[in-house]
């Protein structure tokens, strides 16, 4: 069986969870295996349809009042028991900022190897092989992972949804067996940012600010662009984040986010290894930097060597008038 883990956060499911059965799916049918999903949580059994329509045949629901909210124990401890019953052949999560805290604990209590931010998984030779960026995206290296389960965190916004069927299976409801003392660290409160802005680790569009913005007022620029566009939103480079000319939350790279958007828009930045690090394997990449020279234009789809001031504004107009035909 190859299990995915279905992650819920205000009561929806994460896009990248569907994405990461999306292709689960896809190899568990190329190697004759049966596809199943499970939720951890509170009050989640009205969503396993979603994760039928997206290609599990069998969904798990680990219920718990105490797991409402994400407890780091206590859903390792909740996945722990389910795997350690039904012994899934591997085991898929997105890599989320969830998925990146979880999947660590639970492949340690598992005592099993784990695959992390894998950016291809394919069948070879009847085996499952992972490919992941290593030296901060310098390389590639494909792996072949010999554990029981075999361990692997799918990158978001990489792997395309598969075509939603209206279709459904067989639910298994668990009362997960944690009580205060296995989930003792639980997220208590969620305090959302000002502006309600989307996560760049979400968003399908990022707008993306350098040195070169010169000051945090004219972020405002950036802001504007992404107003304009479905799904967009504002990143920056470490020096930009370093000047507090935004919050780090917005960071892309190496000690930022790992971002794979459709559209990643470069203004202003150099393209240092760190900040490639972190979008390189974003679809489409434009940059606009003054220096020809700049090693942003050496992974960019798109370049245009020029002053940003002087692009940005027509490059506004351009975008409105192509967003509201
Ligand atoms: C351990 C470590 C971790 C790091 N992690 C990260 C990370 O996660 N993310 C990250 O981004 N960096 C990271 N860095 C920093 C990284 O090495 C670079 O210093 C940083 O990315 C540079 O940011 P920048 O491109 O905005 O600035 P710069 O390198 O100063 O580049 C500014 C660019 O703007 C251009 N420019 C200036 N004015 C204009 C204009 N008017 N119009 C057009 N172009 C213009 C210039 O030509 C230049 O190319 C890390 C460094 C270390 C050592």
């Amino acid at each position: 069986m190859l299990l995915v883990y279905i992650e819920v956060r205000e009561g929806k499911i994460k896009k990248a969870s569907l994405e990461t059965l999306s292709e689960g799916k896809r190899l568990a049918d190329e190697m004759n295996m049966e596809t199943a999903a499970v939720f951890v949580g509170s009050e989640v059994d009205g969503l396993a349809s979603e994760a039928f329509n997206f290609g599990a045949g069998k969904v798990y629901i680990l219920e718990n009042s105490l797991l409402s909210q994400y407890s780091p124990s206590g859903y390792t401890e909740a996945l722990f028991s389910l795997i350690e019953e039904i012994k899934p052949e591997i085991l898929f999560m997105a890599a989320t900022a969830m998925g990146k805290d979880l999947a660590p604990r639970l492949a340690a209590k598992l005592d099993v190897s784990i695959a992390s931010d894998c950016t291809q998984v394919k069948v070879n030779k009847g085996e499952l092989e992972v490919v992941r960026p290593i030296f901060a995206g310098k390389a590639l290296a494909s792996f072949r992972v010999k554990s029981s389960p075999v361990m692997a965190t799918l990158r978001p916004n990489l792997f395309p949804l598969a075509e939603k069927a209206e279709v459904t299976g067989e639910t298994i409801k668990k009362e997960a067996d944690v009580g205060d003392d296995k989930a003792n660290d639980r997220v208590v409160e969620v305090i959302r940012m000002e502006g309600n802005e989307l996560d760049i680790s979400e968003a399908e569009i990022i707008i993306s600010g350098g040195r070169g913005m010169k000051g945090p007022e004219n972020f405002d620029m950036l802001r504007e662009l992404s107003s304009i566009l479905p799904n967009a939103a504002v990143g920056a480079s470490r020096s930009a984040v370093d000047s507090e000319w935004i919050d780090h939350q917005n960071q892309v790279g190496q000690t930022g986010k790992t971002v794979s958007p459709d559209l990643y828009m470069a203004f202003g930045i150099s393209g240092a290894i760190q900040h490639l690090a972190g979008m390189t394997s974003s679809k489409f990449i434009v940059a606009v930097n003054k220096d020809p020279d700049a090693p942003i234009f050496k992974v960019a789809d798109f370049g245009v060597i020029g002053d940003l001031f002087k692009v940005i504004p027509p490059l506004k107009e351009e975008l409105k008038k192509v967003v509201e035909e």
